[in-house]
């Protein structure tokens, strides 16, 4: 039978279901009431510098000044498609069918200080939703580490690991595919909390219905299946789920993508005030730079799996220093008055199967030089928060 791994992000609906067998929840629900949700953080062990109670009564401890709430070192994630059986029976003949590597993320760094929000931005493809899963433990790294509070999750005592995992949630991009369609709010929003003891059976309705006040539903329709709900409010009932296990950094995966403009600019006020009211820290994918430079403070520029350019979001949006940060800001509009030409990235995002050699944005980029389909650049800083991966800005 399979056991609710130490990874406790809630997943899209039906694996959820699939990933938490009653013998499981028993044992999670005993093991962590051990610990009250009060004392979440305060662990041995870590380091710890100052507490603050938060809103709701709950006491969070913070990190040492400077030390990342999440922080990536050297992250890769590599998909593998082994030789199926037909494969290994047309080599037998000679037909060189190879094992396939999909190369999703490569050696990526990104720590986030505590409650910041940090938008990661790239086309469809460039790794981002995956980096955003290893961030969140949904998937684990192929190479690099994962730091939580400084400390690396896979060090943690078995006991901390899950609770740091329960502290980092992930909102994800379709509101009714990630919303279990046979369960009625009430068992979405409350089923986590319960199965890991942060409250009781009995308390369950009157806590989902704080966590749906919360995020702008009324209560009253906690009976009600998702199917019954509008895209907004399925929208709405997702960020109480991830909400309702009192998380501290959340991965927001194109989550207002799906919406109309009208209904993105309410769900994206709701999490700048959940921001506030929660202390909470963000990672913020989206391929859309306008709801980015909206909700950023930082941004981080994927291509092909790699960081190409890092910076404050109004710095870089103001003199974008990479090529491709440059060509994707060329393509946005803009409400000024002002006749504008628009320019999209020239040529299609490669295989991440077979990545160009060098910079992978050489075979788009107008300033290729010889030297950029050899070698790949660092990502180097190039001015106090700002870091970019390009021959180009090489010792500026
Ligand atoms: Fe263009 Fe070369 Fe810079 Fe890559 S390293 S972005 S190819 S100039």
């Amino acid at each position: 039978m399979l056991s609710r791994p130490a990874a406790l992000p809630l997943l899209p609906a039906r694996r959820e279901r699939r990933l938490l067998p009653v013998r499981s929840q028993g044992a999670a629900r005993a093991s962590l009431r051990l610990r009250s949700p009060r004392a979440r953080g305060q662990r041995g062990g870590l380091p710890v510098t100052a507490t603050t109670i938060q809103p709701d009564g709950t006491l969070r401890v913070e990190p040492p000044p400077g030390v990342p709430l999440v922080d990536l070192r050297g992250v890769s994630k590599r998909f593998v498609k082994h030789v199926d059986l037909a494969g290994k029976i047309a080599n037998a003949f000679g037909a060189g069918v190879r094992e396939e590597v999909v190369h999703a993320v490569d050696r990526v760094s990104l720590a986030i200080a505590p409650g910041e929000v940090v938008g990661l931005v790239g086309e469809s493809g460039c790794g981002k939703s995956t980096l955003g899963r290893v961030a969140v433990g949904l998937l684990e790294p192929s190479a690099g580490e994962r730091r939580w509070r400084g400390t690396r999750v896979d060090a943690l005592p078995a006991a901390e690991r899950r609770e740091a995992q329960l502290a980092m949630q992930m909102i994800f991009q379709d509101p009714y595919a990630s919303l279990n369609p046979r369960m009625r709010v009430v068992d979405i929003v409350g089923e986590a909390p319960v199965v890991h003891g942060m409250i009781g059976a009995r308390q369950q309705i009157e806590y989902v219905g704080l966590q749906l006040n919360r995020v702008g539903l009324d209560p009253t329709l906690m009976r009600r299946f998702p199917h019954q709900f509008s895209g907004g409010q399925r929208a709405r009932i997702g960020i109480a789920r991830a909400l309702a296990v009192k998380p501290e950094f959340l991965v927001c995966d194109e989550s207002v993508a799906a919406l109309d403009v009208s209904i993105q600019a309410q769900v994206l006020n709701l999490f700048m005030d959940l921001r506030t009211a929660l202390n909470l820290t963000y990672l913020f994918i989206s391929h859309d730079l306008g709801v980015v430079r909206h909700i950023s403070d930082r941004v981080v520029i994927m291509y092909l799996g790699r960081v190409v350019e890092s910076g404050a979001s109004e710095a870089l949006f103001r003199a974008p220093a990479h090529p491709y940060t440059q060509a994707l800001l060329a393509g946005v509009g803009s409400v000024e008055p002002v006749k504008r030409t628009f320019v999209p990235v020239q040529g299609e995002i490669p295989s991440p199967l077979d990545p160009p050699t060098g910079c992978h944005f050489h075979p788009r980029c107008p300033h290729a030089m010889p030297r950029c389909r050899e070698a790949a650049p660092s990502l180097v800083a190039v001015e106090p928060g700002r870091e970019v991966a390009c021959w180009l800005t090489e010792g500026r």
